[in-house]
Formats: C-alpha cells, sequence, structure tokens
C-alpha cells in the first residue's frame, strides 16, 4: 500500500534522532517497517516505532544523505509511504525479554508497549539513549546499559542480557539492534538454549520481496525477516 500522510508532531529524542507522528490508518504489527520516499535523495527502510490506533510513528537517526534530509523535514510536511513490509515479532509468548540497541530501540518500542515486558535499552553513551520515556512507562522492569558507564550498567546490552538471565528465565528474547549485538546476543541464545527473535537490516529496495537487494543466504531480510528466529 502507498500512502501520503502529513507529519503531526516531530519528538527530538538525542541530538541525532527524531521521531516523526503521523496519521495512518493501515494496520501494522510491532516489528514491521515502511519505505519512505524522500524526494531527490533516496527510498529507505523505517521501522514503525509507535503504534496507537490510527497514529504511528518512525524513529529516525540521521547518519547519511536519505536520514539526513528527513530530518529537515518539519511538522505539516507530506511523507510518501509504503507498507506496511515483514513479518514483525511473535508475541505469543507472554513472558519475554525485550532488548534494544541505539537506534534498533526504535522497532522494538511497539513490542514494549504493547507486551509490557522487561525491557533492556543500550546505547554507547547517555546521550544515545533513545525512547526511555515510553520504555519507562509500559515496561514491567526497564534497565539500562551503557557502554561507557555515563548511565545504567556498565557494558553492553548482551552482557546486562546474561546478568539477568541468571535472576530469571523467559521464554523468548526479542532484539533489535547494530549487527554485531545481534549476533553476540544469537550467539549467547545457542549457548544457553533461549529462544530468540532477532530484527535485522540490510540495503534494501522493494521492501517487498522481488528484487533480491537484501538477501542473506537463502532469506530475504525485507520479506522473509526483518524478525528471525534463532532457527
Ligand atoms: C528493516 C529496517 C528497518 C530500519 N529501521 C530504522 C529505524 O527505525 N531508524 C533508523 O534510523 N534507521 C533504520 N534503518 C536503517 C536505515 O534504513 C538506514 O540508516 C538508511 O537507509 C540510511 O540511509 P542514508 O541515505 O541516510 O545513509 P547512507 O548515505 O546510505 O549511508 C550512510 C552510512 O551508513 C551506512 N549504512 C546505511 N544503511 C545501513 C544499513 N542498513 N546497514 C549498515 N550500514 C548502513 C553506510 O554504509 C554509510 O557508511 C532500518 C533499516 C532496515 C533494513
Amino acid at each position: 500500500m502507498s500512502d501520503v500522510v502529513r507529519i503531526k508532531r516531530i519528538i527530538d529524542e538525542a541530538y541525532d534522532t527524531k521521531t516523526f507522528v503521523f496519521d495512518w490508518d493501515a494496520e501494522v504489527r510491532p516489528g514491521q517497517f515502511i519505505m519512505i520516499w524522500i524526494p531527490g535523495t533516496d527510498e529507505i527502510p523505517m521501522s514503525v516505532s509507535g503504534i496507537c490506533e490510527h497514529t504511528k510513528s518512525i524513529t529516525v537517526k540521521a547518519i547519511g544523505d536519505a536520514t539526513k534530509r528527513l530530518h529537515e523535514f518539519k511538522e505539516g510536511d507530506r511523507l510518501s509511504i509504503r507498507g506496511p513490509f515483514g513479518n514483525g515479532f511473535d508475541l505469543s509468548d507472554k513472558n519475554v525479554l525485550i532488548i534494544g540497541g541505539g537506534v534498533g530501540t526504535a522497532a522494538v518500542m511497539p513490542a514494549v508497549v504493547q507486551t509490557g515486558a522487561d525491557t533492556i535499552i543500550a546505547a554507547r553513551s547517555e546521550r544515545d539513549l533513545i525512547m526511555l520515556d515510553r520504555a519507562e512507562k509500559h515496561a514491567a522492569n526497564l534497565w539500562i546499559a551503557t557502554d561507557d558507564g555515563s548511565k545504567g550498567f556498565h557494558g553492553n546490552a548482551v552482557q546486562l542480557m546474561k546478568e539477568k538471565l541468571k535472576e530469571k528465565s523467559y521464554d523468548c528474547i526479542l532484539a533489535c539492534g547494530p549487527e554485531v549485538m545481534l549476533y553476540f546476543t544469537y550467539k549467547a541464545c545457542e549457548e544457553l538454549g533461549q529462544d530468540c527473535q532477532l530484527s535485522l537490516e540490510r540495503y534494501m529496495k522493494c521492501g517487498a520481496g522481488v528484487c533480491g537487494c537484501c538477501v542473506m543466504d537463502d532469506k530475504r531480510i525485507c520479506k522473509d525477516g526483518p524478525v528471525f528466529t534463532k532457527d
């Protein structure tokens, strides 16, 4: 589905990250993403970071041409979007631990809101942490980790996850974040016999499983993912 939506509100999440809120009637599941067309620049994938009836949002970290251009958009401007795409998280397990690393926190936030599950939010430093207010409101327990120790646990998301798994068991871990974080989350879950669902990223073009741009082995990240189980 292709649509034009109007930006209703912009929230400054961090020095390099903004949330764009808009009304959109589409049905979206936590973990799904949309393609955003930025005229003259590119069309890029963005996780849906907020799902509240007809109001949705995306949370964008400015890292390159398209995302920096998107940061120049103002309230009232229009966005061309396609989607939603991808499978999203399976939230049928009730007892889950959710982990968001860096801007990957945006992809897991609707799952935090919907489940109220225990949550870890991790970032390099305090100034890179995003969406703590929403997580504090909805998560049963919120634990924070920073690589430099400027807030919360001094260490990375996976180290904190391992600490928490000593105290409590979960049916499944749900995570999105930098690939290195997901890799070590996967390794730890393998060792511990722990189920997990990990949301992966690749460059994408069509978003709908046709172009093959985001293939990883025999899987299309856009269509077969972006959320994958440990298997
Ligand atoms: C399913 C999915 C969901 C996403 N959700 C979000 C989200 O919620 N918020 C958000 O801010 N970003 C998200 N992203 C990433 C976002 O799409 C990219 O940051 C964006 O495409 C970069 O475009 P750009 O033109 O600004 O940067 P470019 O100019 O294309 O790149 C700038 C730099 O970042 C690197 N880079 C760009 N994209 C990626 C990537 N996907 N993986 C590794 N390195 C990359 C480039 O190599 C380059 O060094 C998501 C990506 C996917 C696949």
